[in-house]
Order: structure tokens, then C-alpha cells, then sequence
């Protein structure tokens, strides 16, 4: 899913909502590293993983700038 063409993303809204979906998911990836995370942080912190990737693909929908 994930690809590395990053840098070749030209939309600033698009490499941004990337961003904070690496984000998102790295966050989830340390703490779920570093603790035994209880099943509502866990759910929030997937919550919020889901929620940028939903964004992303809206602004791909709506804006056409990049394909995956
Ligand atoms: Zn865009």
C-alpha cells in the first residue's frame, strides 16, 4: 500500500496529510513498542491511524494529484 515515491508528491496538501499519516502510525508502532497499551488507547491511537488514511484517500479522490 504504502509506497516510496514520496518525494515525488507535488500537492503540499497531499505530502502533508502523508505526513500525518506516518505519523499517526509511527506513534502507534513506538508506544505499542515500548507498552502493553490498554484496549481503548489502542483503539484511539487506530482511530486516528484510520481517520488520516481516510483523508488522504478523500483528498486523492477530490483532487486527483497523485495516484497510488
Ligand atoms: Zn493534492
Amino acid at each position: 500500500m504504502c509506497s516510496a515515491s514520496t518525494l515525488a508528491i507535488s500537492c503540499p496538501e497531499h505530502a502533508r496529510l502523508e505526513t500525518e499519516f506516518q505519523e499517526a502510525r509511527d506513534r502507534m508502532r513506538n508506544l505499542m513498542r515500548l507498552r502493553r497499551l490498554t484496549r481503548s488507547e489502542e483503539r484511539q491511537l487506530a482511530d486516528k491511524v484510520a481517520m488520516a488514511i481516510a483523508r488522504l484517500k478523500e483528498h486523492l479522490a477530490e483532487h486527483r494529484c497523485q495516484r497510488w
